[in-house]
């Protein structure tokens, strides 16, 4: 195993805990507020494993986890280096801006491995990529529904047979969540792809976690997700100690009155030791209206849903059906916009397929 090598943190001294504020490299981002990163140095050599949240600034569980993570993990229990940043749409989180960066208005996600004369989303992400992610063993890219999306937690990776796809989809399993997605082809055209598909081009293992979403902070989201990760380094041989034992160091609020209680009960499972199995899911469906008008869903996060089932409405502001939502596959709705007001060609859920 070789010593930790992330050059833009400095050294990183094994044993110890260190927080860092980052300028990321590129023109576009040179009057950034710096970005909060904290690296956990191992007391022994390890894998080193790379954890952001806030490729969308609405995702709040996921960012709270990094948070968390950040606060608890203790570096002389654990073999090799744990690197987290809790935010990295940084623009996005101050705003409160859903699925896209407010500089340039582009999803960062659709524009990895980004582009280091591209536009502001590019650059950020061609920094990630290149100052983070190709120095680590493994990648977690840590998200949830975004501001106006309700969703049941699960995983995605890239399909594929080589080594890579292989090592992704064993973390991905790993994690704990639900359901995991290995799916070969974008989810959404755009300039570039996702986080995780293009970590695994530069031959990187990674998996990309939802848990959360509308825009609250869910402590059993947040639980997950520090538990997914935490079951990712046992995965990883981070975690040698039969024994070792990680309490989340928890926020003093109460649990949110307004969660529902399907995402509760969608919320439970904790490990993936002592849970049942993920149920994989090979394609992802996503779902858009043609019109602009009223979203009228009839299924929640997690319902099964049948190939030809008719699963919502768009209406006019007068009363009047103009489309009806029917499902093209049989699946399970991973997430769903939870706002009624919709424009054409919106997004209104997303479908994991058998
Ligand atoms: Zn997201």
């Amino acid at each position: 195993m070789r010593p930790p090598n992330i050059p833009i943190l400095g050294e990183l001294t094994p044993g110890t805990k260190q927080r860092h504020l980052i300028k990321l490299p590129g023109a576009a981002l040179a009057n950034d507020e710096p970005r909060p990163v904290i690296s956990v140095a191992g007391a022994k050599l390890g894998p080193v494993l790379f954890v952001n949240a806030g490729v969308h600034g609405g995702e709040y569980p996921a960012v709270e986890a990094v948070i968390r993570l950040g606060k608890t993990l203790d570096p002389k229990k654990i073999s090799g280096t744990v690197i987290l940043m809790p935010v990295l749409n940084l623009p996005a989180f101050r705003t409160r801006t859903p699925f896209v960066c407010p500089i340039d208005n582009v999803n960062p996600n659709r524009v990895f491995p980004g582009d280091a004369r591209g536009s502001y989303s590019e650059q950020m992400t061609h920094g990630l990529i290149n100052e983070f992610v190709v120095h680590a063993d493994a990648y977690v890219d840590l998200h949830g529904g975004d501001i106006p999306e309700a969703l049941v937690p699960f995983v995605i990776c890239r399909a594929g047979n080589d080594e890579v796809a292989k090592k992704s989809k064993a973390i991905a399993i790993a994690f704990g969540l639900p359901h995991v997605l290995a799916v070969s082809k974008p989810v959404q055209p755009g300039k570039g792809q996702s986080s995780y598909a293009a970590a695994a081009d530069k031959g990187i293992p990674a998996v990309l976690a939802e848990a959360g979403g509308v825009g609250q902070m869910q402590e059993e989201a947040v639980s997950l997700l520090v538990n997914g990760v935490v079951n990712v380094m046992r995965h990883l041989g981070m975690i040698d100690d039969a024994n070792f034992e990680f309490q989340i160091s928890k926020s003093e609020t109460k649990p949110n009155p307004n969660e529902t209680a399907r995402s509760a009960v969608a919320a439970t499972k904790t490990s993936a030791a002592d849970t049942a199995p993920s149920t994989l899911l090979p394609k992802f469906e996503w779902l858009y209206t043609k019109s602009t008008g009223v979203w009228y869903p009839k299924v929640a996060p997690g319902d099964a849903v049948r190939e030809g089932e008719q699963i919502g409405t768009v209406g006019d502001l007068f009363g009047d059906t103009l489309e009806e939502i029917v499902s093209p596959v049989n699946g399970i709705v991973l997430f769903l916009t939870i706002n009624p007001s919709v424009l054409e060609k919106g997004l209104l859920m997303g479908i994991g397929a058998e």
